[in-house]
Formats: C-alpha cells, structure tokens, sequence
C-alpha cells in the first residue's frame, strides 16, 4: 500500500518509519528498495485485502490527480467483507486504476463489491495497444440503456494479445 498511519497521520514509506494498515490496524513496514516504488508492505505473509497490488508509478500518478484523503479509501460490507479502493470521491464514486492484466472473476467481484465504480485502465501499457485501440473504434456497439437517452455507453473491443 501507498499509505499507512503514522502517529494517526497518513503518510508514506520512508526507511525507519513503521505504520499501522489503514485497512486492517496491523502493523506494517516501510519497503523503500530501487526495483517497486515506494510502499508498505504488512508484517508477516497476512494481506488484510487480496485485491491489493503492487502499485506501479502510472497508478500513483493518476492517484494523485485526486486528494489524498480520496485514495486507498476503506470499504467494509455487511457481510464483513473488507477491500481497500484506490480513490473514492465525495459523491461516493470508487475509481480503480488497473494497469496490469486482471482475472475475470477478480474484475468482476470488484463490480460486484463497489456499487459505483469506474475503472481507468491503461491501455497503452504495449507498445501496439494504442494503434489496436483506434483500429477497433470501427467496430464500436452502442451498449446504451434506452431508457436512459441523455446517458450513452459505447462498448470497445479489441484484442490484447
Ligand atoms: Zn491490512
């Protein structure tokens, strides 16, 4: 994670800090190598959230076009369910950021478990991503609800691989 509570205040990792997981409570510990970016990581094998990912530096830069207290917001269910999402506005919107490849079942639980939820996903992570992108604009299907006229929803497909 970007952030964890330092005497109550959320901040991130710098070496000789320790912090507590905004999800969880449990102790956590500042990883500040060369290869990841900066983060916490918690003590122990325990991940308190198994949605948690290692951020890359295109994540935390759109994380940032948002307040800090906006990011890495907690949600718990009512079945006790707990996930961490990566913003949540003031009108209770959650935006994830996915820059990695994501399993099915996995994208599909988060659309489950975050009621208003938008995903920004990098598309251009390949150097052929963004060409394949624009090719498929040809082939876009107008997925809008009728009955909602002033709200259009244009699906894009295109091959990954
Ligand atoms: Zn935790």
């Amino acid at each position: 994670m970007r952030y964890a509570l330092v005497n109550g205040e959320m901040s991130e990792a710098e070496k000789g800090l320790s912090g507590d997981c905004r999800g969880c409570g449990m102790s956590m510990l500042p990883r500040c190598g060369n290869v990841r970016i900066r983060h916490w990581a918690h003590k122990g094998k325990l991940v308190c959230d198994p949605w948690l990912k290692d951020k890359t530096q295109w994540h935390v830069q759109w994380q940032d076009n948002f307040p800090k207290t906006w990011q890495e917001f907690r949600f718990v269910a009512e079945s006790g369910e707990m996930h961490i999402a990566d913003v949540k506005t003031i009108k209770d919107w959650v935006i994830e950021f996915q820059h990695s490849p994501i399993a099915p079942g996995e994208r599909q639980a988060r659309n489950n478990f975050y009621k208003k939820l938008v995903w920004v996903v990098d598309g251009a992570r390949r150097k052929r991503d963004k060409s394949k992108f624009f090719e498929s604009l040809s082939k876009v299907v107008d997925v809008s609800n009728p009955q909602s006229p002033v709200r259009r929803v244009y699906r894009v497909s295109w091959n990954t691989w």
